[in-house]
């Protein structure tokens, strides 16, 4: 399985990924490197908004916000997405 192509531009990786412990750990694992690539919900709120730059920083792979953040500032759109994507294909931590 190969890695992400954006696993070193990825702003949720470089903002969490050094101290995220174990939890960011599983994360990266699955989605970044594992058989849940083409689940990130961070890959989807890009291609279905039309680029990177709608992505919260914040988000996780899994759509949902890093510990200690929340999903107060994203856009509905964001959200929606979140939405449709993230219960039944989410990774349990
Ligand atoms: S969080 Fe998603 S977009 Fe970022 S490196 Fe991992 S799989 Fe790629």
């Amino acid at each position: 399985m190969s890695n992400c192509p954006f696993f070193g531009t990825c702003k949720w990786m470089g903002r969490y990924s050094a101290n995220g412990g174990a939890r960011v750990n599983h994360l990266i694992n699955n989605y970044c490197k594992g058989s849940y690539l083409r689940k990130c919900v961070r890959k989807k709120v890009a291609e279905k908004l039309g680029g990177r730059e709608f992505i919260p920083d914040n988000m996780q792979p899994d759509g949902k916000p890093a510990k200690g953040t929340s999903d107060s500032e994203w856009s509905d759109e964001v959200k929606e997405i979140v939405r449709q994507m993230v219960e039944p294909q989410s990774v349990k931590n």
